[in-house]
């Protein structure tokens, strides 16, 4: 089928519906510049797999995940950005106006904020999907605090593994490390704290077969990778830290990723085509927080305001 083409020229145009691009679309929306915001398939992000977020300011008690993020789209709405619930499947960004495409139709825009955001990657155990939010995290800065004086179970080899690790100490009675092989990835310095920690401990050579627990995460299912024993351990948490995909497949002809896939930007805001700013986990992989990817949606819409006043500038001096 031919995509519709949409002849509008609009100014702004988000890719994104977790706190980065529901938050460049309340200021995008506040400045008058009707954004169209493509919010994926999968509406919200991140926080639509969690369930209590207590460390986002202005909720002394909490809030549920999907609460919050109905909430920042609800104030998005509020304010006039028009929402599709729609990935983007293409983008040319190699002339003005920038293009976006979709499985149904074309867009063009003369801005283009990227919000994609990150994905965990889990183990993909069935325990794991049914116990998310209930002993299963994938943040321990976002989590660790429901843990005060538990068994904790930390899954991976990496730096980010031995980092939740040590983290997880303040709150955990013990943290054990769960690596498939008999030696960190970790960098030699994270290596030594962890070794040099009384808390932590550490099963080597061994895979996470299964999470196990009813309403509440009990324990897990190991088996060796070299013997292929199976063994039981109890454990009230399991955090995955194996690692996390950026969704950067459809930007990576059009935008300069690091290594690791995330967009790369001098400042955090800016990416190497004009126009196209970046905001939130897409380009952040160290903080990683619905706080901080708020506040880089906020950047991120208040420079694309200013590029596009800029702009139009330029074509009245030109004209
Ligand atoms: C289990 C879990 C618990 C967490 N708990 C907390 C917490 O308690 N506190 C906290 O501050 N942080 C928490 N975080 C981290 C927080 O969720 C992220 O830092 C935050 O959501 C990042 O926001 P973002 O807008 O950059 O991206 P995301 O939340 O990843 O959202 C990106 C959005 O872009 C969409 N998208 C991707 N590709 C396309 C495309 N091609 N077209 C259209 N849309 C697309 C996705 O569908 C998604 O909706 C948690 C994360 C997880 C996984």
């Amino acid at each position: 089928m031919e995509a519709e083409v949409n002849s509008d020229i609009r100014k702004i145009i988000i890719i994104g519906s977790g706190p980065a691009g529901l938050t460049a679309a309340i200021y995008a929306a506040r400045a008058n510049l009707a954004p169209l915001l493509f919010a994926g398939g999968v509406y919200g992000g991140q926080l639509m797999l969690t369930t209590e977020v207590e460390n986002y300011p202005g909720f002394p008690e909490g809030i549920q995940g999907p609460e919050l993020m109905e909430k920042f789209r609800a104030q998005a709405e509020r304010f006039g950005t028009e929402i599709y619930n729609v990935d983007v499947t293409r983008v040319d960004f190699s002339a003005v106006p920038l293009r976006v495409w979709t499985d149904e139709a074309e867009y063009a825009a003369r801005a283009v904020v990227v919000a994609s955001g990150a994905s965990a990657i889990w183990l993909g155990l069935d325990g794991e999907t049914r116990l998310r939010g209930r002993g299963v995290s994938s943040c321990a800065t976002c989590d660790g605090a429901f843990f005060k004086e538990k068994d904790i179970t930390v899954v991976g080899g990496g730096d980010t593994a031995i980092e939740e690790a040590l983290f997880l100490t303040r709150f955990a009675t013990n943290v054990t490390v769960i690596h498939r092989r008999d030696a960190l990835r970790a960098s030699k310095i994270m290596q030594q704290r962890a070794f040099a920690h009384p808390k932590v401990s550490f099963v080597w050579d061994s895979a996470v077969e299964d999470i196990v627990g009813d309403k509440h995460v009990t324990g897990i299912r190991l088996r060796n990778v070299k013997t292929g024993a199976f063994s039981d351990r109890k454990t009230d948490a399991v955090f995955v830290a194996i690692g996390h995909r950026p969704n950067t497949d459809v930007f990576a002809n059009e935008l300069e990723l690091d290594e690791k896939g995330y967009i790369r930007s001098e400042d955090g805001v800016h990416t190497n085509k004009r126009g196209v700013f970046v905001a939130g986990d897409v380009n952040d992989f160290h903080y990683r927080q619905a706080v901080t990817a708020a506040g880089m949606g906020c950047r991120a819409a208040m420079e694309a305001e200013r590029y596009l006043e800029a702009i139009e500038s330029e074509a009245a001096l030109a004209s």
